[in-house]
């Protein structure tokens, strides 16, 4: 194994997990790969068919990124190729029936058009492999669901024997479960790398919409981006994209634009220019994504609340893939976090949905968190962190003061569970403010106890304090339909269990700045 590692790929020696997930395939077991981006997926499925000399079948959902791969490995001297449904070309076909190639990748479309006879041939050539690339597709609790994924699990009847691999950089519990499923993969070899990217530091900010932080984003990307480092800046609109782009034409620093409203051609050459180093600023929705394999991306920003944790961590984890110190900064304002339904329209059904608004709900946790940003990132994948603070984000380096809020959150969890615990957020928050709109006053709740007592803050002091007990789990978040309710959770229980209105015993937590705009 070594030596073909060698050979073919000019390196000593397999990275953490590589040679055990190849031994395993070699074995005919199924795998289940969850490991970071950079981490060298790919390998796992190169090296097994350049020792078995029989053909891995790779299905990939894009197919610039297979024309990537393909091209490099061809220079490596792999007999690789790639079928879509748009290749009809005869020669390669025979070449594929044939067992002629060490790799072959194709679309998910393709894999399920291919007719039985095709498989049957190649199956006689001799198949080492079938690996589903980026499989969290396949997840309608993934981020990014694919229909054609889902049809996949036709195959595993037409290829019995053959040890399947879905291989992802993002899965939680719940997308784990469901690829495991839907490939119908056998007691599989499950391998999760750490999701731990030490070399990235991250922060959160959050910003006014207008001129004034235009030209402060401006200012910080012409000092960010230059012939030591590339940056990307991840938007949420296509509106957006054109605001920043001609902010960066106006103050004359060099850049690209890439989202799906641009044609084919002008986005591939945008593409391509970007990785050539022909600028080094990328201004794209998230259009701009799979297969951006650039090692020296320092800096990836985000203008916008993303729509879940797994496609920030995906996104912001496109940076600092050479391991040098990067920076993955995020700016949110209030308003993004009512774009809820905004997301919600790309969903089919009321499960999707819930799945939409529960991912939404953590992105906008990651924002509003006043801990360590790394461990919340790593435990929202499921992983146990030993460390308090990483030391290397925004919240374990910046000072920031703690202070006793118990009575505040008293008052403000008294009242959601007075009204009902079955309201948003403004409606809790006007009874404390004491407002008597015909909402209020319909349901009686100015007779609530708590009616006005709250009127010396304003309405976002309120809310910054609310996010800060969802955040450290006193309020939970539920979601009906396009709705997020908040009630009273259990940790929250048991603090109001323990208060009285003349005591309340000490709760200590942090508004920062950031946070009460
Ligand atoms: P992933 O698919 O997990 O995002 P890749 O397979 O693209 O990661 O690998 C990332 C980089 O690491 C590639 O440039 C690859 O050549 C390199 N790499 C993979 N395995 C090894 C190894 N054993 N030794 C050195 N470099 C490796
Ligand atoms: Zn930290």
């Amino acid at each position: 194994m070594e030596s073909t590692l060698k050979e073919y790929f000019g390196f000593t020696k397999f990275r953490p997990y590589q040679k055990e997930i190849v031994e395993n395939i070699l074995q005919g077991k199924d795998c289940l790969v969850v490991m970071a981006t950079g981490s060298g997926k790919s390998l796992c499925y190169q090296v097994p068919p350049l020792i078995t000399k029989k053909t891995a079948i790779v299905i990939s959902p894009l197919i610039s990124l297979m024309q990537d791969q393909v091209m490099a490995l061809k220079q490596r001297g792999i007999r690789a190729e790639y079928l879509s449904s748009a290749q009809t070309d005869r020669n390669v076909h025979n070449n594929a029936e044939g067992g002629r190639y060490d790799i072959l990748y194709m679309t998910p479309e393709k894999a399920c058009m291919l007719a039985a006879s095709f498989w049957s041939r190649l199956l006689d050539s001799g198949i080492c492999l079938l690996a589903v690339d980026e499989a969290h597709c396949i997840s309608e609790w993934g981020h990014n669901f694919r229909v054609e994924y889902k049809q996949l699990d036709k195959l595993r009847d037409v290829l019995l024997s053959v040890p399947f691999v879905g291989l992802t950089a993002t899965a939680t519990e719940k997308v784990r479960g469901d690829i495991v499923k839907s490939l119908k993969l056998q007691v599989p070899h499950v391998t999760i790398g750490s999701f731990d990217r030490q070399n990235l530091f991250y922060s959160v900010k959050s910003f006014d919409r207008g001129t004034a932080f235009l030209n402060e984003l401006v200012t910080e990307i012409s000092a960010c981006a230059d012939k030591a480092g590339s940056t990307i800046i991840y938007c949420t609109t296509v509106k957006d994209v054109e605001q920043i782009f001609a902010s960066l034409k106006e103050a004359r620093i060099e850049a690209g634009m890439y989202h799906g409203q641009m044609s084919n051609k002008t986005r591939e050459d945008s593409h391509r220019s970007f990785i050539r180093d022909e600028f080094y600023v990328m201004v794209a929705t998230i259009a701009f994504g799979m297969g951006i394999d650039k090692p020296n991306i320092r800096h990836v920003i985000h203008y916008g609340c993303p729509k879940s944790l797994e496609s920030y961590y995906q996104e912001s984890g496109r940076c600092g893939r050479d391991g040098i110190p990067s920076f993955c900064k995020l700016y949110y304002t209030r308003s993004d976090f009512a774009k809820a339904d905004f997301y919600c329209s790309e969903a089919h059904t009321a499960a999707q949905r819930k799945a939409i608004m529960e991912s939404f709900a953590a992105a906008q946790r990651y924002c509003t968190t006043t801990t360590c940003r790394r461990k919340f990132l790593l435990e929202y994948f499921g992983e146990t962190c030993s460390f308090g603070s990483c030391g290397t984000c925004d919240n374990c380096t910046n000072s920031k003061t703690e202070s006793d809020m118990s009575r505040e959150a008293f008052l403000l969890m008294a009242c959601i569970q007075s009204c009902g615990g079955n309201w948003g957020l403004n409606l809790p928050v006007d009874v404390l403010r004491g407002s008597r709109s015909k909402k209020i006053l319909d349901a009686n709740f100015d007779k609530l106890p708590f009616h006005g007592l709250g009127k010396d803050m304003p309405a976002n002091w309120w809310k910054a304090l609310a996010y800060q007990l969802i955040s450290n789990d006193y309020l939970v978040e539920t979601f009906k339909d396009l709705y997020k309710t908040l009630r009273v959770g259990p940790k929250g229980m048991q603090f109001l269990n323990s208060c009285n209105p003349d005591y309340q015993p000490p709760l200590y937590l942090t508004l920062t700045p950031e946070l009460l705009r």
